[in-house]
């Protein structure tokens, strides 16, 4: 038996670039040529996971698999910054794990309620106003905004039921499942639709979707340890609502009112916890109904107790739909399943600085290049001070500067890195 019900879902994700810097020159009547004036490109929106309490499966992800957050804007003359781009936050369930297509590594455990930034946009370029220096007045030329980081992830996420279904051998347990999780035409091509023949998603409307469990077991000895194996009943241990169903046809002369109590009361002796769960008692069979009577007794016994009677056909798929809608009602004002165990740690694989970077000095201009420079570089914003700081402290851990000083390079010196030229100074 499997240990644990997994729903998966490949998605792939893209953060928006960079706007292009601008290049453009101050243009004012009666002055011949300005100095350039090229604003930067805006920064592309990143994509964010944010946990959505609310959601319990990656069935929307089945039906859109591609997302992209928005490319920031061009930079425009008079200096003017293009406008970032939005970002897009995707929400997932509460435990969602989000791994790398690629590696099958953890990027992310989302059981927490910070958000997770999982593609950076990309860095606006520099417009031209930032290359003038005193010897280049008229820099014909700004930088292209970087790309946004895209990724194809895999989300994966425990399944653990919403709602169980309790009630005798043969009221219609497995037939309503089936109709319910099955029914819709647009979750025909789900995967996981019937992941284990007592585990399904019912699909409800966008961003709507529960784990339903048929808890076939308890009634025909589960509560001794029979049939059903323990990783099933811990699913089934937290569901948070109960369908209730009951066969009111009177077709095989069973009492209702009979069966209601004698499956509460195991339920109770099996575990007192569950007993306590809110039910909606679905009252199946009606299309063969014999004696009104039944139902009707049953009606007046469970509005007493304050549980909701909802009647249907589950092999006939009458009132299924409206049971549907009302268990998603429910769930939708009841706690979500809180308790996830943490299985991983989550880890990201840190830029490793001790790679040497490769110095060239070419035409008067020192060249710096690596792999983790541009990584490096992709982090710091040039028109923040404080950014500027710590790439410059970055550098100079790294040993960058001593190198080049043991290399010769003078104050005034232009140093070009990932095509970025910066003025040396000491
Ligand atoms: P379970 O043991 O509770 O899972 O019950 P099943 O779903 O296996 O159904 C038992 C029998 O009842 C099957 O023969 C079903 O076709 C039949 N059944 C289920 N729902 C209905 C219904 O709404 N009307 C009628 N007439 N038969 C039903
Ligand atoms: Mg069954």
């Amino acid at each position: 038996m499997a240990s644990s019900f997994i729903d998966k879902a490949k998605i792939t994700v893209r953060a928006g670039n960079g706007g292009n810097g601008a290049i453009a020159f101050h243009r004012e009547k009666y002055v011949a040529a300005g100095g350039p004036d090229g604003g930067d490109g805006g920064r592309g929106g990143s994509i964010i996971l944010q946990v959505d309490g609310h959601m319990s499966t990656l069935m929307d992800f089945r039906y859109k698999r591609k997302y992209a957050a928005a490319n920031g804007a061009d930079g425009q003359g008079g200096r003017k910054t293009g406008k970032d781009g939005d970002s897009l936050t995707i929400r997932v369930p509460r435990g969602t794990l989000v791994r790398d297509a690629e590696t099958n590594e953890i990027m992310a455990d989302m059981s927490g309620d910070e958000p997770f930034v999982l593609c950076r946009g990309g860095r606006g370029g520099w417009g031209n106003s930032h290359f003038a220096t005193p010897t280049r007045q008229v820099p014909r030329f700004a930088k292209a905004g970087l790309p946004g980081e895209s990724h194809e992830v895999i989300l994966e996420l425990k399944l653990l039921a919403d709602v169980g279904l309790i009630g005798f051998p043969n009221v219609g347990k497995s037939t309503l499942l089936s109709v319910v999780s099955k029914a819709q035409p647009k979750i025909a091509n789900y995967h996981f639709t019937t992941l284990f023949p007592n585990l399904g998603v019912v699909w409800v409307d966008e961003g709507v979707s529960f784990v339903m469990a048929d808890i076939p077991g308890i009634i025909e000895g589960a509560s001794e340890g029979a049939g059903l194996g323990h990783d099933f009943l811990r699913h089934i241990d937290r569901c948070r609502l109960l369908v209730h169903v009951v066969d009111v046809s009177g077709s095989e002369g069973r009492d209702p009112v009979a069966d209601f109590e004698a499956i509460n009361e195991e339920l109770k002796q099996y575990s007192p916890d569950l007993a306590e769960r809110p039910q909606i008692v679905a009252a199946n069979k009606t299309d063969i109904l014999e004696n009104p009577e039944n139902l009707e007794a049953l009606r007046a016994h469970v509005a007493a107790l304050g549980y909701p009677l909802l009647e249907i056909s589950a092999a006939a798929h009458q009132g299924t739909r409206q049971l549907v809608n009302r268990i998603a009602e429910q769930l939708s004002v009841l706690p979500p399943v809180t308790v996830y165990e943490p299985e991983y740690v989550p880890r990201r694989p840190a830029v490793d600085g001790s790679a040497p970077l490769d110095i060239q000095h070419e035409d008067g201009v020192w060249i710096v290049e690596g792999p983790w420079l541009q990584r490096l570089m992709a982090n710091v914003n040039f028109a923040d001070y404080e950014s500027r700081m710590w790439f410059d402290r970055a550098l100079r851990e790294a040993g960058v500067f001593q190198r080049l000083e043991e290399m010769g390079i003078q104050d005034g010196d232009t140093v070009s890195m990932d095509g970025f030229e910066f003025e040396y100074q000491k």
